[in-house]
């Protein structure tokens, strides 16, 4: 989290300033990804490329949506962005969240050297909507002027893949009972991938673990499961089980 964006906007607007740290340039990095949106051309661009993508796209038997909705809902929500963004750029933004603060790390693996520990910024935005489900729904279903249709469409990374802490943190989400169940009426999170990405070496990645069930105790045990799953290479993690993703076609952008 950026304790003042005005503070650190020079700082973090130049990501090769040697001054900042490996998760700062990260942040720097969202920061300029994002807030390069409220560039007019740039922004007419993405549009008409996420339109275009959206109709080239096989949409899932379960997301129950005409390519129509689709795209509507896809306009709707980058102008709703837009505007945020229109917004927060001329004010003092220390609501703009990208990482959570992580606590310290243990003493024994800091002084490892090229250590970090973070959430990565999907798990971010997915706990988010977790936590405020309802108020997002409504809120959405507002926006859209939908009745036809309770489903609304969570895109997430475009075409990126998910490392593979995040997929398999996702396919909890998207089971029976969880966050993004596409049975249920609601939110559906799609990528239009179906790859994943390797485990991050030398990097603490904290979970998010609201998405799993709505009953906590739940979700709680799911998020002990997969850790312990990963721990041991257990073989009920699909990522394993998937074409392995080599560095050079690795454009992960989940980080
Ligand atoms: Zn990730």
């Amino acid at each position: 989290m950026l304790k003042s964006f005005n503070e650190d906007k020079e700082l973090l607007l130049s990501p090769k300033n040697k001054k900042l740290t490996h998760v700062n340039k990260r942040t720097s990095r969202h920061i300029q990804k994002t807030f390069r949106l409220l560039d007019e051309n740039y922004f007419q661009t993405i549009i008409s490329k996420g339109r275009e993508e959206i109709k080239k796209n096989d949409i899932p038997d379960k997301c129950r949506i005409s390519i129509d909705d689709l795209c509507l809902q896809f306009e709707k929500y980058m102008n709703t962005v837009f505007c945020a963004l229109s917004m927060l750029s001329s004010k003092d933004i220390s609501c703009f969240v990208i990482h959570i603060p992580t606590p310290s790390l243990p003493q024994d693996v800091a002084v490892k050297q090229g250590v970090t520990a973070t959430r990565h910024a999907e798990r971010n935005i997915i706990d988010y909507i977790a936590t405020n489900k309802d108020e997002i729904l409504m809120k959405s279903i507002d926006l859209l002027s939908t009745n036809s249709s309770q489903i609304i469409i969570i895109p997430i990374e475009g075409r990126f893949i998910p490392c593979g802490f995040c997929y398999e943190q996702e396919l909890l989400d998207k089971s029976p009972g969880g966050i993004f169940d596409p049975n249920k009426e609601g939110l559906i999170l799609f990528r239009s991938t179906k790859r994943a990405g390797k485990f991050y070496a030398n990097e603490i990645q904290y979970i998010s673990h609201a998405g799993f069930s709505s009953d906590e105790t739940q979700s709680k045990a799911l998020a002990m499961k997969l850790l312990s799953d990963i721990k041991i290479s257990s073989e009920h993690l699909s990522v394993l089980k998937m074409p392995l993703n080599t560095d050079t076609s690795f454009n992960s952008d989940s980080e």
